[in-house]
């Protein structure tokens, strides 16, 4: 809860501001500036995650007790806005936002001791093994067998459109351990090594010209069964718990100060101020329910984390399409180190952001879980 008047927030606001100032330098801001996807090059993500762990802030969200600053929600949105007014660099959400809380709240204490202080310092890189070439919305009808041999199960199939899987050391992973009764009921959750005999990584190249995904391919790779997460074949129940903490978050803030910069560009003429100025409001509408949703108030959290997914990223992709508009055919030309990061980036990010409504589960299948939970 929020328990600080305007002067605490206000002393709060300057001391990340002043903290900002001093750690996120000039190549940092310019890194996030040149970014073209959400997902940020490790290299970059990685270097800003290493100041702020200096600093006890890399996991604003994570409770004290496993290495959180210890925020209330209005810190944590400050601290957020902050950020994305500084430029600073996103971190990758797959070990920090996603799987740590599930260790939390499933993983043995051994589990956590193990992962959760090496999620902390960046040591380790996660990526999210789900999907499979006949496994996206239809989930649960995933295929990848892990059969269980002495103290490992053996792991045979293949993952698809894996993020960041050529720059990770570690994977959650849904397998399938056994093939009776609801396809939801014979899934696993495991924690695995990339580095793991009989695991290979093949490129795909998206849209927009980048290496962002993969397909990574499983023969005969051994994992230990103390890496299972829940129990077995209760998976499913992880994954949706993962879930909630993939697609919920904080859209409005690194959107407000994108469109800021947009509408501080001159000439724009008044049809274009109109379409800013109504996704401005938009925003600002988004942020008032991402608060909200922080808070619990109104709503549960998975119902709230698919409608906030829903409206973040087809905002996202309006404002893409503005800022093309505006660069107009300029933003096509390939760019050079000298071109502007908002000319450069126009075109890439819109190209790349069309995935965001797919991603974390597609917008068609949210609206579907939004109508199930609100009409039952
Ligand atoms: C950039 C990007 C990064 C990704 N990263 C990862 C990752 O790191 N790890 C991972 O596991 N997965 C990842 N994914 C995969 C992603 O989760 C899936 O693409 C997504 O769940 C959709 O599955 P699909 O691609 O198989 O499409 P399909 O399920 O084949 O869907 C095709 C179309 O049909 C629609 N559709 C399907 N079923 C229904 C229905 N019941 N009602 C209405 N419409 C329906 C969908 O909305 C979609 O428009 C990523 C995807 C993208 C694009």
């Amino acid at each position: 809860m929020n328990t600080m008047d305007e002067t605490e927030i206000d002393a709060f606001r300057a001391e990340v501001r002043a903290f900002l100032r001093a750690e996120l330098t000039p190549a940092l801001r310019e890194g996030a500036a040149r970014a073209t996807s959400v997902f940020i090059e490790p290299s970059i993500s990685l270097q800003w995650q290493a100041i702020l762990h200096v600093r006890g802030w890399a996991a604003p969200d994570w409770p004290a007790q496993y290495g959180g600053p210890g925020w209330n929600d209005m810190q944590r949105y400050v601290f957020a806005a902050e950020c994305a007014q500084a430029g600073a660099p996103s971190l990758a959400p797959m070990g920090l936002k996603m799987v740590a809380p599930v260790i939390m709240h499933y993983g043995s204490p051994e589990q956590q001791a193990h992962y959760l202080p090496r999620i902390l310092s960046g040591e380790d890189y996660w990526c999210q093994g789900f999907s499979e070439p006949g496994a996206g919305s239809d989930l649960a009808s995933l295929q990848l067998r892990a059969v269980r041999d002495g103290d490992d199960y053996v792991l045979n199939g293949s993952k698809i459109w894996t993020t960041h899987a050529h720059h990770a050391n570690r994977m959650f992973c849904l397998v399938r351990t056994s093939g009776e009764g609801r396809p939801q009921a014979g899934i696993s959750f495991l924690l695995l090594d990339m580095a793991s005999p009989g695991l290979a990584v093949k490129p795909i190249r998206t849209l927009a010209g980048d290496h962002e995904f993969n397909q990574v391919f499983f023969d005969d790779v051994r994992v230990p069964v103390a890496n299972r997460l829940g129990a077995e074949n209760e998976g499913w129940t992880v994954a949706k718990y993962l879930l909630t903490f993939e697609r919920g978050g904080k859209y409005a803030p690194p959107l407000i100060e994108r469109l800021s910069r947009l509408r501080r560009r001159e000439g724009l003429g008044p049809l274009m101020e109109a379409r800013l100025v109504r996704e401005a409001v938009s925003l600002r509408a988004m942020q008032a329910l991402e608060m909200k949703a922080m808070r619990g108030i109104g709503g549960n959290a998975a119902l709230y984390a698919s409608v906030l997914k829903v409206l973040g990223t087809e905002s996202m992709q309006r404002i893409d399409r503005i800022a093309c508009d505006i660069e107009g055919v300029a933003g096509w030309a390939i760019p050079t180190e000298q071109t502007p990061s908002d000319l450069a980036v126009a075109v890439p990010r819109y190209l790349n952001d069309r995935a965001a409504s797919i991603y974390a589960g597609s917008n068609e299948i949210q609206r579907d879980l939004i109508a199930r939970m609100i009409l039952g």
